[in-house]
């Protein structure tokens, strides 16, 4: 089977027999030195952030890592303005909603990009603004949104910038000094092909170093940063989850970073456009420098539903994904993180004709 939804994702032999890999205490030095290979990795995934950021490791989902991030590093006496054109960007409005944070949402339509006019006004108006918080890659739609315009707004105006990479993290350009990041959240299973369990923030050191303004004590990025500085953990960590991201992170490198993982997608999504384009079936994010390489939402072909699209795909071992919410009866996503080749999105498309030629 090939899971076509965004994280998990299918795994690679050698990630998963990582995962069946040895029993290791976390309270003992094999755990520790672990522990620091899967920070120091992370940290040269983009190697521009290897001096003035550090990787805090966390057990949980990517939403564990956005919350851990929003929560520790909007201070109480701050406030956020998030930009929300997706559910990603709606979820962190309600997390800094649920910790009491002050904060404004600058919403937009799940497929529109981000208004920068707005925001340049916004930003200048109001001084009480500390932080901005943006998703890199919307997962809702497949946008890419533009954080290099953002970043760039940002700075202007002298705000601090928070990033979900969740779902770009190894795969997109994240250029960490342009765009005058403060953090990044992601995951070791979406881009990173790892295994779900673990996510990670990537902060700054002088972030990290504010007092932590988290109301949390599981989520609470200081805590944790400070035990993975002193070589320990805050709780206990999924070992097995951190070896297949070590064995990710090794692949990873080996097939040439985030432009190598980039092409890749890039390419698959090539044929993938090409070859559902062809059948009529087209993506919602319509200027090609709008799309991430990551995922697409398509328009589902007049007629079909998606239950019945879905069922006949899995049946020839493909599991695609449901558009979100209200977007669930007019478009299907596909993403092609994980280990996937060009052959596999070639038979996905014949399974595609199959359908299509059921349907007509
Ligand atoms: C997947 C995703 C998340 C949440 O990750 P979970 O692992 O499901 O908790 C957050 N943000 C974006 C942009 C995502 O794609």
């Amino acid at each position: 089977m090939k899971l076509l939804n965004p994280g998990p994702v299918t795994l690679t032999e050698s990630v998963r027999s990582a995962l069946a890999g040895a029993d290791l205490c976390h309270r003992e030095p094999e755990y520790s030195a672990l522990q620091r290979r899967l920070a120091d990795g992370i940290r040269r995934v983009y190697p521009a952030a290897q001096d003035r950021f550090e990787a805090v490791l966390l057990t949980g989902s990517g939403t564990a890592a956005v919350e851990a991030m929003v929560g520790s590093l909007v201070p109480t006496t701050g406030k956020a303005l998030v930009l929300a054109n997706g559910v990603y960007g709606e979820r962190i409005a309600d997390m800094l909603a649920m910790q009491g944070k002050h904060r404004e949402v600058m919403s937009h339509s799940w497929d529109a990009g981000i208004d920068f006019d707005q925001l340049s006004v916004k930003l200048g108006q109001d001084d009480t603004i500390s932080h901005v918080i943006c998703v890199h890659h919307e997962t809702t739609s497949g946008r890419l949104n533009d954080l290099a315009r953002t970043g760039r707004i940002c700075k202007q105006h002298g705000k601090a910038l928070l990033v979900d990479a969740v779902s770009s993290f190894g795969a997109e350009a994240i250029d960490f000094e342009a765009w005058g990041i403060e953090a990044v959240a992601a995951t070791a299973n979406k881009c990173l092909h790892g295994a779900p369990g673990v996510s990670f923030v990537l902060a700054s050191r002088t972030a990290l170093q504010r007092p932590s303004a988290s109301r949390s004590v599981y989520l609470d990025l200081r805590r944790h940063h400070e035990a993975q500085q002193a070589g320990s953990v805050a709780f206990t960590p999924a070992v097995h989850v951190c070896l297949a991201l070590e064995a990710a992170l090794r692949e990873f490198f080996e097939q040439g970073g985030v432009e190598a993982r980039h092409r890749r997608y890039a390419g698959h999504m090539r044929r993938l456009y090409d070859g559902l384009g062809a059948r009529g079936c087209f993506p919602l994010i319509d200027p090609v420098g709008d799309r991430s390489v990551v995922l697409s939402a398509f328009r589902l072909p007049e007629g079909l539903t998606y239950e019945r699209l879905h069922v006949h795909l899995k049946a020839e071992g493909f599991v695609i994904y449901a558009g979100q919410g209200r977007f669930g009866e007019r478009f299907f996503r596909v993403s092609l993180m994980g280990d996937l080749a060009g052959g596999d999105v070639d038979r996905l498309l014949q399974a595609f004709d199959s359908i299509l030629s059921l349907q007509a």
